[in-house]
This record gives C-alpha cells, sequence and structure tokens, in this order.
C-alpha cells in the first residue's frame, strides 16, 4: 500500500536526509558553543564543525574552502551578491545582467539596484528557456559590475551552458554569479572551468535543512563585494552573524552526500522520469513538455494541461504533492512569469504543473501519481488543445 500524499516537490524543497539529521544532532545537544569563541574548547568544537562543512561544500564546486561563507540560504546569498557587488562597484561598473527567468530574489535584488540607480538588463530566453549567448555576448561590456546566470532553473528545469557563459562575461572584466540552488549536489559544478566568481548555494535543496546555505566567493578580488551586514567579523567580515553550527554541519554533510551519490542519482532520476513522462505523454499525446527536452534536470518535469486550470488539476490530484509553479511566487497570483518568458499564453501558463522527484521518489509512487493524474484529467473531461 502506498502512503499518500505523495511528495513530488521537491524543486521547493526536500525532505531532511535521515544521515544529515544524524550528522547536525550533536550540535543541537552537547556541541552547542559559539563558533567565535575562540577562549575555550566549546568554541573550538563548534569552529570544527564550520571547518568541516567549509571542505564539504568547497569539494563540491572544485573551490578552497576559504572562500566558503555560510548564510541563511540562498535568497541571502544572492542578495549578498547583487547588492553587495553594486555597492563596491557600482560607481565604476554601474551595470548588472541577468535573465529573465532567474529566481525571484535575484530579479527583485537587481531591481532594488535598479531602483537604487544603477542599471539592469535582463536578457530574454528562447521557447525552451536558453539565453541567448550572442545577446550576452553583446550586452556585457566594461560597464558592466555583475552578470548573474542561474545554474538549473527552479521551475523548467532547463540548465545553462555555465562554462560559455563563463568564457564571455570574462572577456569583460566583469564577475560572474550562479545562483545554484537547484544545480549544487545534483550536477557537477566547477568554479575554475566555469570562471565563476560566486556561488549561491542552499541546503533543502539537497536534503538538508532549512534556514542554511552558503555563498562561493573568490579570493582573487578580495574587495569584490560590500557585506549586507554590519557586526562581529563572523565569516571574515563577509557575513556578520553567530554561525549555526548544527545547520552548517547538515549543509556539509547533505553536500557530502549528494557529492558521493550525484552520478548514481543522476541515472536513476533520468530513468524514472523518462517512464514517467513517456506514461503521461502517451496517454496524454497533448501535453505540451514546458522548458528544453534534453538540458535539463531530469528530475524536474513542466507540463502544461492544455485547456485545464492547473489550480483545479490540484484540487482533483489532492494526494499527489505538486505545484503549479514556484513555492515562492504562489503568494502571487497570475501565471508563472518563467512560463511567460519561454513564450506561453496566459492560459498555457495557467494548466501548468511542476512535477519534481527526488531522492526518497520510489517507482511504485511516480505509478501511482501517473495514473492519478490521466484519470483527474479524463474526469475533467480531457484536454483540449
Ligand atoms: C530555492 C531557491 C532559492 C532560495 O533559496 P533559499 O535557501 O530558500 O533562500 C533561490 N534560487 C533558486 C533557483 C532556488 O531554487
Amino acid at each position: 500500500m502506498i502512503k499518500t500524499p505523495i511528495y513530488l516537490d521537491n524543486q521547493a524543497t526536500t525532505p531532511l536526509d535521515p544521515r544529515v539529521l544524524d550528522a547536525m544532532m550533536p550540535y543541537l545537544k552537547e556541541h552547542f558553543g559559539n563558533p567565535h569563541s575562540s577562549t575555550h574548547s566549546f568554541g573550538w568544537r563548534a569552529a570544527a564543525a564550520l571547518d568541516i562543512a567549509r571542505e564539504q561544500v568547497a569539494g563540491l564546486i572544485g573551490g578552497p574552502p576559504e572562500e566558503v561563507f555560510f548564510t541563511s540560504g540562498a535568497t541571502e546569498a544572492n542578495n549578498m551578491v547583487i547588492k553587495g557587488v553594486m555597492a563596491q562597484r557600482g560607481a565604476e561598473r554601474p551595470k548588472i545582467i541577468c535573465v529573465a527567468t532567474e529566481h525571484k530574489c535575484v530579479l527583485e535584488a537587481a531591481r532594488y539596484c535598479q531602483q537604487a540607480g544603477y542599471e539592469l538588463e535582463i536578457l530574454p530566453v528562447s521557447e525552451v528557456g536558453f539565453l541567448d549567448l550572442s545577446m550576452l555576448e553583446a550586452a556585457v561590456d566594461d560597464r558592466t559590475a555583475l552578470v548573474s546566470i542561474m545554474a538549473i532553473n527552479n521551475e523548467i528545469g532547463v540548465i545553462h551552458p555555465l562554462k560559455v557563459v563563463g568564457e564571455i562575461v570574462k572577456a569583460s572584466g566583469a564577475l560572474f554569479h550562479t545562483d545554484a540552488a537547484q544545480a549544487f549536489g545534483k550536477i557537477p559544478l566547477d568554479v575554475e572551468a566555469c570562471q565563476l566568481d560566486f556561488v549561491s548555494i542552499s541546503a533543502h535543496k539537497i536534503y538538508g535543512p532549512k534556514g542554511v546555505g552558503a555563498l562561493y566567493k573568490r579570493a582573487g578580488d578580495s574587495r569584490s563585494l560590500s557585506p549586507l551586514f554590519s557586526g562581529g567579523g563572523q565569516e571574515q567580515g563577509v557575513r556578520a552573524g553567530t554561525q549555526p553550527p548544527a545547520l552548517v554541519a547538515g549543509l556539509g554533510a547533505a553536500a557530502e552526500i549528494a557529492g558521493a551519490e550525484l552520478d548514481g542519482e543522476a541515472v536513476r532520476t533520468k530513468q524514472m522520469m523518462t517512464s514517467f513522462k513517456e506514461k503521461l505523454f502517451s496517454a496524454l499525446p497533448e501535453l505540451i513538455l514546458n522548458g528544453d527536452a534534453e538540458e535539463r534536470w531530469a528530475g524536474n518535469l513542466n507540463i502544461s494541461f492544455p485547456g485545464l486550470d492547473g489550480d483545479l488539476l490540484l484540487a482533483n490530484t489532492r494526494d499527489i504533492a505538486v505545484s503549479s509553479g514556484a513555492a515562492c511566487a504562489s503568494a502571487v497570483s497570475g501565471p508563472s512569469y518563467v512560463l511567460k518568458a519561454i513564450g506561453c499564453t496566459d492560459r498555457r501558463a495557467k494548466s501548468a504543473l511542476r512535477i519534481g522527484m527526488g531522492r526518497f521518489t520510489t517507482k511504485e509512487e511516480l505509478d501511482y501519481a501517473a495514473e492519478h493524474i490521466i484519470a483527474a484529467v479524463d474526469g475533467m473531461g480531457g484536454l483540449k488543445p
């Protein structure tokens, strides 16, 4: 017997891996010290936890541990980079470039800078979600401080070619940032190969705890950004505030496990989601896949159900936990701006569901979900292309 509801919203967040919880527990209990207390063993013990996690995170992106800074999540890391770089460099180089499908927090931070007087260029994407490299090349110039291009899109799963983007960005002397909340621990990332200056990371997208993440910040130019917070000089002054050792240990363990299982999980995810997708599309051939079919994270399936309303469909598939858009945008009604950016009409965008499998999803669960979605569509009178 299958346990419902079935969780298929792994782009919104993931459950905590029990192995991650085990790594966190000692720091919630006996090792409670403040990592910034340098005069006694309670502090040293907590600081050691941060050191280990810094290595675990760095190991997954090919950078040195000293260039990893802990934050409350990817939202904070994104804000630190965008606002911090502009505060530091905006006078010489006033321009920020990103793509239209960035996470809300990147777009909003960039718009905040625009309000403050800096220039923002938001590049369009193609009908499958890719940025146009020649447009990027035309946009980046010696007035550009920062280019921020996400690694994997959280709604449509599209993977951006960071290596090529890095070459274009670095040729102009701009700094290169990627929001890797959906990519870190899922696909190989290399800050050297991609010439990245900044990478934003979140623990809760990789079976770690919510409320912690990291910013990779290249040391090359120590004054690449102004810190967002004033405070006690933690994290080399880049991010003030007492670090949470239990959460950080959880992020580290989550990164370590994700790295060790990365290849196997990629294969398993692709096999399971391909068969799930085939089941849906053979029963409902009018379905439309949103985002490129190949260059995508296989764990994400974003599908439009022509003629149906996504929210109504959700209401008819209550024992499957999926979403009709990004969790962070769900307070805002109306069609997804990401789907609009790939050229979806309002109707097609509103008919979309995002289905995301994860580490703990089973084949039985996906079979059940496929049957229920197909039955719900039939019950609603079928698709109307
Ligand atoms: C989840 C997510 C974020 C926000 O991360 P938090 O750690 O929850 O702040 C940012 N960008 C992308 C692409 C995400 O998927």
